[in-house]
């Protein structure tokens, strides 16, 4: 802490960086991190079918697809590619071949409605999609799509053109967008938060220098769609690591376990609900998982209680906390076994970052041990929310800081702690349920007058969307009605879980939503169901 900056600093080494003005692509970047020759051991490792891809396959698979990709369909530079898939491996080659030729790639979650695909269409206007048989009649017609799923696909990743060998090769500059992701952010419904080349190189150039020791066998159950997954699907690739991928359309916890098994995991990158079961299952122990080194934990709370039954059951793991967000990356993270023995922690801050905590009701910048709201300085943070001034302006202060909406305080040790969260946002399962998208579906019931969503805590998945419903007069609607009334218009994991008819919804004289006293609110107030 700087008492006259007001900042925190991470106490990480700092990693060099490119210089901002050289002209590199994450994908260029990450190449230069590996070895040569490249590793031998597989790349990539499908655990359903146990198929593997090689380092050179992997780069002759970018090589053809990149010159096919711009080739047959012309993609170009600032392209936005929307991807609509569950994991597969042949994703990664094409990220990646996407990423090489400056194409803004943008992941989309494949259970969204096609009404919640539309709307994030629209906020960042893609000229082309990939997809799977599966999730391709989401799109809208006007949308072209490619299937992965095809033989032609797997042409396109073997083969191309001998004509087009001597294509010139794309300048792609650090400051040029590299993908696109939707979050909600500190309010509202959801944005398109734009994250640049930088950005990942940033994340990719900690983690390396970070890296742990000896061959790692990573498996990555983050999805895709989710800025962390889809770093973590190019991070192992770069850090010469191989990669297990799980390819099911469902994935649970007894089929990563098996994956970590068979395939002697090193490190798994989980959101907490996954450590909770882990912890709780009575039929896995220690000698179960005898590779396992580290459990990489991030995207929501994980409650202490759990971390510690996880501790118990595998003492030879680290489990390692991590914090961030989609529009600000990794914020800290824990690395090596004293920082992971700081259980109600979520690590210290990464290298090159900057922190200033602030006081949310008077601006001033907080010192050691004081909470407030995490402001956020660092390379991978994102440029801003496309087309969208406003979430702009309330995004960043005057000077770039970054504001995250989570209620944090660091210790004097340079450990931070999220206590609570400022923002409109609930967490189910790591994944974020805006309150507003839900409450803008409520409102279109024509017996709903009015309604708040609101977090309420659950020790298996973090958080439940619950509903405050103002019915009409004299109406009869029920709580299972409400419930499928949103159920169809959401992807299943922004389900509404409770609801409680109420009389009135707490609101500022300027007619926003009192958020912070909902909670207080509903114990309060005569609720029926
Ligand atoms: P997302 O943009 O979906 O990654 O969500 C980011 C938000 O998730 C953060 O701003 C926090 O509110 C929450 N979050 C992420 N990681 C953690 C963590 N380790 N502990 C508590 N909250 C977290």
């Amino acid at each position: 802490f700087c008492a006259e900056t007001r900042a925190f600093y991470s106490l990480r080494a700092p990693v060099p960086l490119p210089s901002p003005s050289f002209p590199i692509s994450l994908p260029s970047y990450a190449f230069s991190l590996l070895p040569s020759p490249l590793p031998s051991h597989p790349a990539l490792l499908d655990a359903s079918t146990g198929d593997t891809i090689s380092y050179p396959q992997f780069f002759s698979q970018v090589r053809s697809l990149t010159t096919n990709l711009r080739a047959h369909f012309g993609i170009s530079k600032g392209d936005v590619i929307l991807v609509l898939s569950p994991t597969r491996m042949d994703l990664f080659v094409l990220c990646w071949s996407l990423l090489s030729i400056g194409a803004v790639v943008s992941p989309v979650n494949p259970a969204l409605t096609p009404s919640e695909i539309s709307r994030l269409i629209h906020l960042s206007k893609p000229s082309l999609a990939f997809a799977v048989s599966s999730t391709s009649q989401k799109l809208p017609s006007n949308l072209n799509a490619v299937l992965l799923d095809t033989p032609y696909f797997k042409s396109l990743l073997e083969t191309s053109p001998k004509s087009f060998d001597n294509m010139k090769q794309v300048e792609v500059w650090q400051s040029d967008l590299a993908a696109i992701q939707y979050s909600s952010g500190t309010t509202g419904r959801l944005k398109a938060a734009a994250l640049p080349h930088r950005f990942f190189i940033a994340m990719a150039a900690g983690y390396h220098a970070n890296r742990a020791a000896g061959p790692q066998v990573t498996l990555t159950t983050a999805p895709t769609f989710h800025s962390m997954g889809f770093f973590f699907s190019l991070r192992g690739i770069a850090l010469g690591e191989t990669t297990v991928v799980l390819t099911q359309e469902r994935v649970t916890v007894a089929d990563m376990m098996e994956a970590a098994k068979r395939y002697k995991v090193t490190q798994m990158t989980v959101a907490p609900p996954v450590v909770v079961t882990i912890a709780k299952s009575g039929d896995l122990s220690g000698r179960d998982l005898p590779a396992l080194e580290t459990v990489i934990c991030g995207g929501a709370a994980l409650h202490v209680e759990a971390a510690r039954q996880f501790q118990e059951r595998f003492p030879h793991v680290q489990l390692s906390q991590g914090y961030g967000s989609t529009e600000g990356g990794g914020i800290s993270r824990m690395i090596g076994p004293e920082e992971c023995s700081h259980l109600k922690s979520v690590g210290r801050l990464v290298e090159n970052a900057q922190v200033k905590i602030v006081d949310p009701n008077t601006g001033k910048a907080l010192s050691v041990g004081q909470t407030g709201e995490l402001w956020l300085k660092s390379p991978a943070c994102m440029t801003g929310y496309i087309g969208d001034d406003e979430a702009n302006a309330a995004a960043f202060d005057s000077d770039g800081w970054l504001r995250t909406g989570d209620l944090c305080y660091i210790d004097e040790v340079g450990f931070v702690y999220v206590v609570d969260r400022l923002k409109e946002l609930i967490k189910y399962k790591a994944y974020q349920v805006p309150p507003a998208e839900l409450e803008h579906v409520l409102h279109s019931h024509p017996e709903v007058v009015d309604a708040a969503v609101m977090p309420i805590p659950h020790e298996e998945v973090g958080q439940i969307p619950a509903a405050l419903v103002v019915r009409r007069e004299g109406s009869t609607l029920c709580e299972t009605e409400v419930i499928d009334y949103v159920a169809k218009q959401v992807a299943p994991y922004k389900k509404i879980r409770r609801v409680l008819f109420v009389n009135r919804i707490p609101k500022s004289p300027s007619g926003k939503i009192l958020r912070r006293e909902l909670a207080n609110y509903m114990l309060c107030s005569s609720v029926s169901r």
